[in-house]
């Protein structure tokens, strides 16, 4: 594809904000005589065809994407792309789960901050509803804003091909009523999609390809793209299965789709490639049962898995504090706002009041299993390396071959602030300092 650099019509969109980043100028073109003249007589290519594009930020997830699947051998383009810019191991926000993580990266809150605190929970406010991964009602959301609503309201055109809470009408109001109720006020990206997990890949990655082919005036600067199958496999099967090696060469096959349509297009991108959590491997022969916690009597559990959560049942408080806080084998009770200050985690109301961490790789269940297995999972400890997550960065913005030190993933939302133009957010979690050395200048 032909470039003619126009160094004067160059990233108007950038013009004036508050960037670290300043895209190097292209150099001027020599025009023969013989070009000179063609170019009077010739009606002119509509601006579009012939203005370099600015550079946009994407955003890709692939969920439950554990560093170390990088050095298995199945990844090219990943590979390459950490290898010409920046790569980290990244610490997720505790619990590792999918959904308070997605929201992290978006906001630079922590989850006991941004109030999506697990995949399901309650809400003393909202008494007679239940958070779950299809909860749209905006009060759940609300508390903490998406990069892509900053962006929208700075001018700033976003969409997304598919991210936990991006179909919410962030900042609107719910009136319940028949029919699961309704929404006034509000915004969402100017593009998003319904979550659907049979969109394809190639579906996924084409959308991106599809929004960046319109004209500049109507084409997004700041994209999210996510693919679930590698933590799908790695729940079913484990992270060291040839399902999971199957699911990273499949979403690798679809980071090259991605780059080769951006090359088609003369579209510069600054990619920032991220994982939400890694992945355990867990055994029937790892489970702590809820009996050898809590009697009964004392307790419901809310959740169980790699971690559990618990209500006394009134009047018990005393009996089940005594059996439960502290240490078991394979696991450590505490009350939710008396946990280690390092989780971050416990005083949001919405989180049950005791709370049970097991070892990374043991769950806490009701009983044991029936049939024996192995399988995977997270939400564990977000400082254990199992829990650890994708992180990759490259694009015009960026140095090339830069490995940083492990950093918390409050910071990817204030990076992504950088990387579109909008001012240092306040009262976040996170700030862009990991990545202040990488930034091309
Ligand atoms: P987890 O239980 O933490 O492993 O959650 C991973 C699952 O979240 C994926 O397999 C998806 O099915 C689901 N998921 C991811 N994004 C969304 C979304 N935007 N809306 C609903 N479900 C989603
Ligand atoms: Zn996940
Ligand atoms: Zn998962």
């Amino acid at each position: 594809m032909t470039r003619l650099p126009l160094a004067a019509l160059a990233l108007t969109l950038l013009a004036g904000c508050a960037y670290p980043y300043t895209p190097p100028a292209l150099p001027p073109i020599g025009e023969s005589a013989a070009s000179a003249s063609a170019r009077a007589t010739t009606p002119r290519p509509a601006a579009d065809a012939v203005a370099p594009r600015a550079p946009v930020t994407i955003l890709v997830s692939i969920d439950g994407f554990r560093p170390d699947y990088l050095t298995r051998g199945l990844t090219p383009n990943l590979s390459r792309l950490a290898a010409e810019g920046v790569s980290a191991s990244m610490r997720p926000s505790f619990p590792s789960k999918t959904f308070p993580n997605h929201w992290t990266l978006v906001t630079g809150l922590v989850p006991d901050r941004h109030g999506i605190v697990a995949n399901g929970f309650t809400d003393p406010a909202h008494p007679d509803a239940r958070f779950t991964m299809a909860s749209d009602q905006p009060y759940w959301w609300n508390a903490a804003e998406p990069i892509w609503i900053t962006a929208e309201k700075a001018g700033i055109p976003t969409a997304t091909m598919f991210w936990p809470g991006s179909n919410v009408a962030w900042g609107g109001t719910f009136h319940p009523g028949d029919y699961g109720g309704t929404v006034t006020g509000g915004m969402r990206p100017h593009d998003w999609q319904q979550f659907n997990q049979n969109v394809t890949d190639r579906q996924r990655v084409d959308s991106i390809i599809d929004w960046l082919r319109r004209p500049a005036a109507s084409r997004p600067h700041f994209l999210t793209l996510y693919f679930d199958e590698v933590d799908s496999a790695g729940h079913d099967a484990g992270p060291d299965s040839p399902q999971v090696n199957a699911a990273v060469g499949k979403v690798d096959e679809a980071i090259g789709r991605l780059l080769a349509g951006l090359a088609e297009l003369g579209q510069p991108a600054n990619l920032v490639v991220v994982a939400d959590h890694g992945m355990a491997a867990t055994s029937s022969d790892r489970i702590v049962t809820e009996d050898s916690l809590v009697d009964p009597a004392d307790a419901v559990m809310t959740e169980d898995g790699p971690y559990a959560t618990f209500r006394a049942v009134p009047g018990h408080e005393a009996a089940l504090e005594h059996r439960l806080l502290g240490h078991h084998d394979h696991a450590d009770c505490w009350r939710s706002p008396a946990m280690p200050a390092r989780f971050h985690y416990g005083r949001n109301p919405r989180i049950p009041p005791y709370f049970c961490l097991a070892q990374t790789g043991w769950l806490i269940q009701a009983k044991r299993p029936d049939a024996p297995f192995a399988k995977g999972t997270h939400g564990y400890d977000n400082a254990d390396p199992a829990m650890a997550a994708l992180f990759i960065a490259q694009g015009p913005a960026f140095r090339s071959g830069v490995r940083l030190a492990p950093f918390d993933n409050v910071d990817v939302a204030p990076l992504l602030r950088d990387l579109i133009g909008l001012p240092a957010g306040r009262g976040l979690d996170g700030n862009d300092a990991p990545f202040r050395r990488v930034f091309k200048r």
